[in-house]
């Protein structure tokens, strides 16, 4: 099945049902209005000349034209790229030549990101660029209003197959430049039904979705997780906005809400500063990087979330590849990943070496199966290195198993720091130093050092107007609970992290930073 297929499935099996909603705006479309406008945009790029696998660019912060645009180009077949909102003219021009976008729809501006005026200053580098489409502009207007041609759409749906390329989503760039994850109709579509299937959705949930659609986490486990049991998407305002995202949440009754950790905790300080009622409320996602066992109870207790579920994954992997199930204990619920989805397989490798370790130990999270992407697009190279002979995807991630199948991410590859000759895995120095009551979020990074090779930071954000932190009460706090080398030796205070649009710590810029301002 195509993702274009599961609609006009959905549309005919929950037709009067909401499909989306803008909350801010108060715009809503059933199933069946939404696979209407659906078809009205497809047979607009149609008469535009777009044809199966053309690369469509969508440069725009979370609204409903962004997913009309995603079912669109998906019943056509041309391959939507997804462009990170918080670019700049430097990286959009790389991306439009690197997937060769032949048609780009973008937003006009937001805040402060002018949009249109940035697309005008890379058009003439953007060698295959031939139209832009702005989103509240005539060129938008005129493709919504296109009357539809169904027999033209099915006939491109009738020539698409589950596996042909139909998204190329780029990497966070948490770790460097970002790299397109090229997926098929297959890839995402069941990645998204698995992992709403796991919380038990129905046509009766409404999800509220504050996390990027660009990313897969909005995209895949927002957008088709919903289509796949047809629940309510609602889009509570185009960017992050915890007063926002509650009053959406509270508003239209939402039973599930998605977040990365460090929206969850902006959340939780405004419930301190105003409860709302959530009593709607009952799963939700927290994913995308280390999920801290101290939000996660609270995010429980707090927001009546009893079936919030962790899930880990990549963009290169459709993405969810473990999550926890409502079920498991509160143990497991809070402090791993959960284990394996259905359809695939995992192993924990010793990285230099490629063997399966014992369960326990500290290795490589690598996973095979329906969910690992066609591949880096137009990256040959880079695939070979993330993909081996075996179709083990290597996720650079560091994690271990336990008997029952229970996963823990230790933390990246990358990340990892080696301090006279010990292993160091910041997460375990990080959820320690949230114990602390007075700090709000804390990351550990590694520093060059003579003597020890490796030395660490604990950056810190303090909570509410604590008396900051230094590094020796740091280590008054840390004397006799954690092993003296892992105490860090340096405290960085900071009202801010630098962070990815996806709400992810960029520890590469924290590294740069700390020895900088360390001398
Ligand atoms: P880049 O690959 O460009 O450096 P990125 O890896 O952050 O960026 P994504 O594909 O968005 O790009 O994120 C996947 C990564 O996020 C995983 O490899 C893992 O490191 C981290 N991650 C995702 N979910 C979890 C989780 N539940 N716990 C810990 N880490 C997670
Ligand atoms: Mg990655």
């Amino acid at each position: 099945e195509t993702i274009g297929e599961k609609l006009e499935r959905t549309a005919e099996q929950f037709g009067e049902r909401e499909a989306l909603v803008e909350s801010e705006s108060g715009r809503r479309w059933t199933w069946s209005q939404l696979n209407e406008v659906v078809d009205q945009v497809a047979t607009g790029l149609l008469d535009l000349g777009i044809e199966k696998g053309d690369r469509v660019g969508i440069w725009a912060p979370n609204c409903a034209e962004w997913v009309l645009t995603q079912y669109a180009t998906a019943k056509i077949g041309a391959i939507l790229v997804n462009i990170n909102p918080a670019y700049r003219t430097h990286e959009l021009a790389y991306v439009l030549n690197q997937s060769e976008i032949s048609t780009l729809v973008s937003a006009v501006s937001f805040k402060t990101s002018d949009y249109k005026s940035m697309v005008g200053d890379v058009r003439s580098e953007a060698m295959g660029l031939k139209q832009v489409i702005f989103i509240g502009e005539q060129s938008w207007n005129d493709l919504e209003a296109t009357k539809a041609d169904p027999e033209r759409v099915s006939a491109a749906m009738a020539s698409l197959d589950r596996d042909d390329p139909i998204n190329i989503q780029y990497t966070s760039g948490t770790t460097g430049f970002p790299k397109g994850a090229t997926l098929s109709h297959h890839n995402i579509l069941n990645n998204g039904f698995f992992m709403t299937e796991a919380q038990g959705w129905t046509e009766e949930d409404i999800v509220c979705v504050p996390v990027p659609f660009y990313h897969c986490f909005g995209m895949v486990m927002g957008n088709l997780g919903a289509l796949t049991h047809g629940t309510c998407v609602v889009i509570p305002a185009p960017g992050f906005d915890p007063v926002l995202t509650l009053n959406a949440v509270e508003g239209e009754k939402c039973t599930a809400l998605y977040g990365v950790p460090t929206m969850f905790i902006a959340m939780l300080n405004e419930l301190d500063k105003k409860p709302r009622d959530l009593s709607s409320l009952r799963t939700g996602v927290m994913a995308g990087s280390p999920c801290p066992v101290e939000v996660m109870k609270r995010v429980i207790s707090e927001m009546n979330m009893e079936g919030v579920t962790i899930c880990y994954g990549m963009t290169e992997t459709s993405p969810v590849s473990a999550q926890t199930l409502p079920d498991d204990d509160l143990q497991r619920r809070t402090e791993t990943v959960g284990r394996v989805h259905p359809h695939q397989e995992i192993k924990i490798i010793d990285p230099a070496t490629g063997l399966t370790l014992p369960y326990g130990e500290t290795g490589e999270y690598c996973t095979r199966g329906y969910s690992v992407m066609l591949g880096y697009w137009n990256n040959e190279e880079k695939t070979a290195e993330a993909i081996d002979s075996g179709g083990w995807m290597h996720t650079g991630d560091l994690a271990t198993m336990d008997e029952h199948g229970y996963v823990n991410i230790v933390g990246r590859l990358k990340d990892m720091v080696i301090r006279g000759g010990e292993n160091l895995y910041p997460r375990e120095i990080e959820e320690f130093l949230y114990t602390h009551p007075d700090i709000d979020d804390v990351q550990v990074v590694g520093v060059p050092d003579e003597k020890y090779g490796e030395e660490l930071v604990a950056w810190i954000k303090m909570r509410g107007d604590a008396e900051p932190l230094d590094a020796d009460k740091v280590r008054e706090f840390s004397n006799g609970k954690l092993a003296h080398y892992k105490i860090p030796k340096y405290v960085i205070i900071a009202d801010e992290f630098p962070m990815t649009v996806t709400g992810k710590v960029r520890k590469v810029d924290m590294r740069q930073t700390s020895i900088e301002q360390l001398g």
